[in-house]
């Protein structure tokens, strides 16, 4: 049954966004995203550490419609937002979060665990800062990018979400853009980030490179039904645009796995034990 979901989900992402239609310059390679996660054939790493967010609320500048997705976007010019530990060897700096979502609670998010999809996928984006300058060189090399995928799924409310729905409808057209600041993005990640799974992969939009040390959080955070609704209001076109079209299924197909591993940081042994994820809330 998932399978048929996320063929149709696939059907409806292709139908709409036209960065997906025209020939693309996908580079090809064997490391691209997202993928599914399959729990049985991950590896359990015990040399992958808790992660170490460090983020300064101050460095939040701005929110804005890019006609794909909306993002919030972070002063990355110091050390002051950063992200440690985990499968990195480096310090990364956060520069823009954004997410993924779907036209229904049914799909939306990129990653799927054992085909199981989620209504939404948050991305937190990082680059290198140890080893590059700008996030433009960053992109472009392996071990440039490190980038935290959280899955949404739908609950309560989310507090600290809240804060960016309140923003959007300020955003609904391409291209639009506000200030947005002293957001600690920190509130959007789960109570347990010591669960995840790492593997190597590439962007999900253009340019797809392979640059990207995936982070997929095990647990996921709980939004409202009404949030996400928020989410669906915005618009992948400007307002000069006749034809409106509701900013929806703005994710990218799944790619093979091509012989990676995906390492977890967890025992998958332990997967029966009543999970963080229904002992707490937020
Ligand atoms: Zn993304």
């Amino acid at each position: 049954m998932d399978c048929l979901k996320m063929q149709k989900a696939a059907e409806h992402n292709m139908n709409i966004h036209p960065m997906w239609q025209g020939p693309l310059a996908v580079p090809g390679g064997d490391r691209q995203s997202p993928i599914d996660i399959i729990q049985r054939k991950s590896v359990f790493d015990s040399e992958l550490k808790p992660l170490v967010p460090d983020y300064d609320p101050d460095t939040c500048q701005q929110m804005w419609n890019n006609g794909y997705s909306f993002l919030v976007e972070y002063d990355d010019t110091t050390d002051k937002s950063t992200l440690k530990g985990g499968p990195l060897q480096d310090k990364f700096r956060l520069c823009q979060f954004h997410f993924h979502w779907g036209e229904c609670n049914d799909w939306g998010s990129e990653h799927t665990v054992d085909r199981r999809l989620f209504p939404a996928e948050l991305h937190l984006v990082h680059w290198n800062s140890d080893k590059y300058s700008l996030f433009e060189e960053a992109v472009m090399e392996d071990n440039g990018l490190a980038v935290i995928g959280v899955f949404l799924k739908v609950g309560k409310r989310h507090e600290g979400l809240q804060k960016l729905v309140d923003a959007l409808p300020a955003i609904r057209h391409k291209e639009s853009i506000v200030e947005f600041t002293r957001f600690d993005a920190a509130c959007l990640l789960p109570s347990n980030i010591d669960d995840y799974w790492a593997y190597h992969g590439s962007l999900t939009t253009p340019p797809l490179t392979e640059s990207v040390s995936w982070i997929v959080m095990k647990q996921p955070i709980e939004v409202s039904h009404d949030q996400l609704a928020v989410f669906r209001s915005l618009l992948f076109t400007s307002a000069e645009e006749e034809v409106q079209k509701s900013m929806v299924n703005n994710f990218r197909v799944q790619q093979p796995l091509r012989g990676r591993t995906v390492r977890s940081s967890f025992s998958p042994f332990l997967q029966e034990a009543p999970s963080a994820e229904d002992k707490h809330s937020h």
